[in-house]
């Protein structure tokens, strides 16, 4: 942790506070590690722990260069997904987990097929186009019961994109059946899944796994299972790194250098990897390790967060889209994070229930009845606040439309490289916001 919080232009009180602009960060003295990066070369260990020496400010304005040559044009994009949590029943017990309960509690919870087909129904009719699939290591359901909520689902929803199934929960099923990943893995393809979300990572150092959650999958599994999902034709659209569960700079280096080279060996094995990378905080608020949090000061959270964000642009160089992460963070710094690195907002569904979410100052983003529409005002605010187009993308990662001042619009990219526009070319129905179009 840092002691730089009082000098970092943060607005995590509130999300209309003074708009966030580039100028806010000016780079005050070149350095090695920044100079190589900005010149295109790959960064060492000693590079990443000189960067994390550095102030954040200046790693945070070599970073949004470095975002605006990988992703050259003026928009940002999000997604309208939607999570299903299909049971809380879990035998793991990890200590940061807020949301696993053993097989008698009161509210455990295993949901029917029915149940989640009306989630998705819900979610489908607020124009979700991509859900998020997961629950706890629940060892009283079968195989099979994973293989028929597949299909139930893509029966009633055949163009639902479907996240689902954690590494941990890939290797749970190993467990329980005695088969293979890619084995597993290649029958829920055939049901219905499309990805294999790059969650379970946390630290991929297995000390500090180990402190935390001592039957958590290891690193090792974790990087077998997710190649696995490479190998049988699965997308894995992100990876992730959690700080602030008692792990160095040292760990944080190991971490992102094992994805990067993760990510080099799918590019060069299978001509497609990871599609983005984000981080965020793991609040430990109201877990068993509340008491051993390293800080709970929102400043210095702030700080180190916009700061991993920074150093996770400059580092993961094979990785072109880095998200900033507004559910936990606010949307006052997600939008600082626009201006440090980050080309992706995240999108409209929680962003795991193993963590409370809450924001910054412990505020929980409503996400009941008509909530949604006013999540998706905020996320298109966020973004133009750092002075972008908020552009919603498919879960192919093709953009959909932009969400212009006039509506949502075509995307003309053309029109972006021809420094024309910021690519809308004319107003478009969708399905989810009919009235505002013409
Ligand atoms: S994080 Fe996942 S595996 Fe760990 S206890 Fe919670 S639900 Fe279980």
């Amino acid at each position: 942790m840092n002691s730089h919080s009082a000098g970092l232009a943060t607005d995590h009180d509130s999300a209309t506070d003074t708009p966030a602009t580039a100028s806010t960060f000016t780079a005050t003295a070149a350095s090695g590690p920044i100079d190589r990066a900005l010149a295109g070369e790959r960064l060492d260990r000693d590079d990443i722990l000189e960067l994390y020496r550095l102030p954040a400010e200046e790693v945070r304005a070599a970073a949004h260069q470095m975002r605006l040559r990988k992703v050259d044009r003026p928009l940002v994009t999000y997604s309208l997904y939607g999570n299903i949590d299909y049971t809380n029943v879990c035998s793991v017990g990890c200590k940061f987990c807020c949301y696993f309960r053993g097989p008698q509690a009161d509210d455990a919870y295993v949901l029917t097929y029915d149940e989640i087909a009306r989630e998705i129904e819900a979610l489908r009719e607020e124009g979700v186009d991509n859900i998020l699939l997961m629950g706890g290591i629940n060892p009283e359901l079968p195989f099979d019961w994973y293989v028929e909520m597949l299909k139930t689902i893509k029966s009633v929803h055949p163009k639902m994109w479907i996240d689902s199934f954690s590494p941990e929960e890939i290797i749970g099923l190993e467990r329980l059946t005695g088969r293979t990943a890619a084995d597993l893995m290649t029958e829920l393809k055939a049901a219905g899944m499309d990805a294999l979300p790059g969650v379970s990572a946390e630290i991929l150092v297995d000390e500090i796994r180990h402190a935390v959650a001592p039957n958590r999958i290891s690193s090792a599994d974790w990087f077998r299972i997710v190649e696995a999902a490479f190998d049988v034709g699965l997308e894995v659209p992100c990876v992730s790194m959690v700080f602030g569960m008692g792990e160095t700079n040292e760990h944080r280096a190991d971490h992102m250098l094992a994805l990067r080279d993760l990510q080099d060996r799918m590019l060069a094995k299978h001509g497609r990897g990871v599609q983005t990378f984000e981080v965020w905080p793991m609040r430990l608020q109201h877990s068993r390790l509340r008491d051993s949090a390293p800080t709970s000061d929102p400043d210095e959270i702030a700080y180190d967060y916009l700061h991993h964000l920074a150093v996770g642009r400059l580092v993961m160089d094979n990785i072109d889209n880095h998200r900033t992460v507004w559910r936990t963070m606010g949307f006052g710094i997600a939008g600082q994070g626009l201006l440090s690195g980050a080309d992706e907002c995240s999108g409209t569904g929680t962003i795991n229930a193993i963590v409370a979410v809450t924001d910054l100052d412990g505020r929980v983003i409503d996400d009941g009845p008509g909530a949604k529409e006013d999540i998706l005002s905020d996320i298109h605010q966020c973004i133009r606040d750092a002075g972008f187009t908020p552009a919603r993308r498919g879960p192919d990662w093709e953009i959909l439309y932009l969400d212009t001042h006039d509506g949502p619009s075509v995307y003309d990219p053309a029109a972006v490289a021809a420094g024309e526009s910021n690519g809308a070319a004319s107003s478009i129905a969708t399905d989810r916001n009919p009235a505002s179009v013409s």
